[in-house]
């Protein structure tokens, strides 16, 4: 028999997305055909300029340990990308690299919340943020997102739902699951609260520039946010590098000592090749990911036009990132189990909203990073999922 788990593990969850993703792969294995709306990932190659400059590494050496923070060219051009993108100015020392965004979200908690600390975060919402704080002990605090309001966070609850425990608070604009996005003057609202309550502020801005309207607006941008916040951006989604993992994150420098101990004691670093990939991303031209935003935009015109012409689905227009998220809470069924008939029985695979928190009940997320073709496929068979619920 195997020895006792720590009891630690009781206290991790995960990400329900990889099993919808198993269970069609099962289905698709009998010979059944599923169109894939559930993966959160680009479903454009990486550019070949920046696979290019990951390959001349590579044959260039490149292949050795590295600084753990990160190489200090990759740190300068981060900078150079967050002035030009959101006007926020840091310095390589508050830059830690890491092998995509996920670790700096798991450092950030480890570094920031005690046990018994209470922290804020949005439901629905990434499921990892939740995951985390419990590991550590640290308390989650649902903060309810506003479907008439974009999906933006209920400032007003953010105000009931603060106590002299809460130690952090996360947030995700452009969201997933929602593709909804903070307003500025929210930001600003955001940023006077924090301030207040002397909180940590994670900003998740892994969507930034997958925005249909306007230009990001970061939280680190504003007076005297930037030595309470932790800002995480990666290459996943804006350069279509989900596999190469590369990802960082921005924070006062004496969090950022913190964080890069974290790296030493775990993963070393990230790998030399990948990094000077990154670099190619951040400097090169950037056509092929405007391309891809404009593309993603056509999608979301298109899949929200066809849901909102379903009886019983209506869904607000996704304003970033590259998922929708239509209430469905009209239908006779609750939407986890619309989401299983919607995989077994007409073979369109997407999640149900509590997938991401119970604030997601009455949800589906789409995910929009297919082609025009299945979307339009996807589309007639949620219409006759919807309809074979009367008949
Ligand atoms: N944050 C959010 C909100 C995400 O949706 C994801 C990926 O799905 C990540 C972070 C992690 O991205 P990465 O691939 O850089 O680890």
């Amino acid at each position: 028999m195997t020895p006792p788990f720590a009891d630690r593990m009781q206290n991790l969850g995960t990400e329900t997305a990889f099993e919808v993703l198993v269970k069609a792969r099962a289905l698709e294995a009998q010979g059944r055909h599923v169109i894939h709306l559930e993966i959160g990932e680009p479903d454009f190659p990486t550019p070949p300029n920046i696979v290019e400059a990951g390959v001349r590494a590579l044959r260039d050496g490149l292949t050795k340990y590295g600084p753990s923070a990160g190489l200090p060219e990759l740190r300068e051009a981060i900078c150079e990308n967050l002035w030009t993108t959101r006007r926020v100015r840091a310095t390589p020392d508050q830059v830690v690299v890491t092998p995509g965004a996920k670790p700096i979200i798991f450092f950030g908690i480890l570094a920031t919340v005690n046990p018994g600390d209470e922290v804020l975060l949005p439901d629905p919402g990434f499921p990892i943020y939740e995951s985390v704080v419990r590991f550590v002990g640290g308390v989650p605090v649902s903060v309810p997102l506003l479907e008439s309001n974009g999906f933006a966070l209920d400032l007003a609850a953010l105000e009931r739902l603060v106590t002299p425990r809460t130690r952090l608070l996360i947030f995700n604009s452009p969201a997933n699951p929602t593709g909804g996005v903070i307003p500025p003057a929210d930001i600003e609202r955001i940023a006077e609260f924090a301030l207040r309550h002397d909180l940590w502020v994670m900003a998740d801005e892994i969507y930034s520039q997958i925005l249909y309207e306007g230009t990001h607006a970061s939280i680190a941008a504003l007076p005297d946010l930037a030595a309470r916040t932790i800002l995480i951006d990666g290459f996943s989604k804006t350069y279509a590098m989900t596999g190469w993992r590369l990802g960082y994150g921005v924070m006062p420098e004496a969090l950022a000592a913190h964080v890069t101990r974290l790296v030493v004691n775990s993963n070393s670093c990230t790998a030399g090749f990948v990094q000077a990939a990154g670099i190619e991303a951040l400097r090169g031209p950037q056509d092929a990911s405007r391309a891809m935003v404009a593309e993603f935009r056509k999608r979301r015109d298109l899949i929200v036009a066809r849901l909102n012409e379903i009886p019983g689905i209506r869904c607000t227009l996704p304003q970033g990132a590259f998922y929708a998220f239509p209430n469905v809470s009209a239908l006779p069924v609750d939407a986890r189990t619309f989401a299983d008939r919607l995989l077994e029985e007409h073979g369109v695979a997407a999640l149900a909203g509590t997938c991401f928190g119970a604030g997601g009940d009455g949800y589906l997320r789409l995910s929009y990073a297919n082609s025009t073709e299945n979307l339009m496929a996807a589309a007639d068979r949620i219409a006759e999922a919807v309809h074979s619920l009367s008949g």
